[in-house]
């Protein structure tokens, strides 16, 4: 069988692919101190139920190009590690890495049957990846479609955990939405408490809030403008929106669609925008194509 897996800072999801199908899934503890000890532990955990492994493709927080990992977010250890060699010297199967937010996109565009589309998670930060032709890309220095850092903002300069001012992130994403709560908390009226969540946002947003419908406007209106930029250059068929802030649903979607076609000219105005589809298993599925597409 093909595996697919999705590696995290705490934990590895593997994902056992047979005909395009998920077969098996697991998660392993990754608290695990060195290279050696994580590559023993995942392929152990997979020749337990496979001696006829086909391919592996691996998904990893981090800047990656061509398997090697020159800075992953979490896991340290992997920091200048060409990944799949460390794989080669263990098994014989064709092994491939690539960026987590990029492998996402690949999932994404295929549970969907679209060869062209730009994928954006709105978690924690913003991240996002590209599929064109149905290949996904990686660029120069593993910095591809890092549309979280796109320059979205002169009003606010709030910093940027990248050290730039001004990125998507600041503005939305969690960190925007903390961010743009602090800046407008002593000015506007609201019900939001203090120990407030993102969902908690979004519903007083709906019900017109000050602050929160505040936030929801800004958040909104600098993703359509980001979301814009990069259909002008990359020409998606469509925009797929995933990560913890899209359960906001509908209400988001209707909002996010006004600030595209806002700044979308008629062409790229033809471009679709929806919710992902696979929820955590985005990353086995991109890791499982990456590879099959990989070896055929
Ligand atoms: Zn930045």
């Amino acid at each position: 069988m093909y595996y697919g897996i999705d590696i995290g800072g705490t934990s590895a999801k593997i994902g056992a692919f047979e005909n395009d199908r998920l077969v098996k899934t697991w998660s392993i503890d990754m608290n695990v101190d060195s290279l050696e000890s994580m590559v023993d532990r995942i392929l152990d955990s997979i020749k337990e139920l496979d001696s006829n492994i086909l391919g592996i493709g691996i998904d990893c927080p981090g800047f990656i190009m061509n398997n090697y990992i020159s800075s992953s977010a979490n896991l340290h250890f992997l920091d200048g590690v060409n990944l799949k060699e460390a794989f080669a010297k263990k098994i014989a199967c064709p092994v491939r890495v690539i960026n987590d937010a990029n492998c996402h996109a690949l999932g994404e565009a295929k549970a969907k049957k679209i060869d062209n589309i730009v994928f954006i998670t709105l978690g924690t930060g913003v991240g996002g990846g590209f599929v064109l032709n149905g290949k996904v890309l990686e660029g120069a220095f593993g910095s591809f479609m890092e549309i979280g850092h796109m320059h979205v903002d002169d009003v606010y300069n709030f910093r940027c955990g990248c050290g730039q001012v001004g990125c998507l992130e600041t503005v939305c994403g969690q960190k925007g939405v903390i961010n743009l709560v602090n800046y407008y908390r002593n000015s506007m009226q609201t019900q939001l408490e203090l120990d407030y969540s993102v969902k908690d946002v979004f519903n007083l947003a709906k019900v017109n809030d000050p602050l929160a419908s505040k936030v929801v406007e800004v958040f909104t209106d600098k993703l359509g403008l980001a979301l814009v930029n990069a259909a002008n250059i990359l020409n998606p068929k469509m925009i797929i929106i995933g990560g913890g802030i899209s359960a906001a649903g509908d209400f988001l979607m209707r909002q996010i669609k006004t600030n595209f076609y806002k700044y979308a000219n008629q062409n790229i105005a033809k471009t679709e925008i929806g919710f992902a589809s696979l929820g955590s298993e985005a990353g086995m599925y991109g890791a499982y194509y990456l590879i099959k597409d990989e070896k055929q």
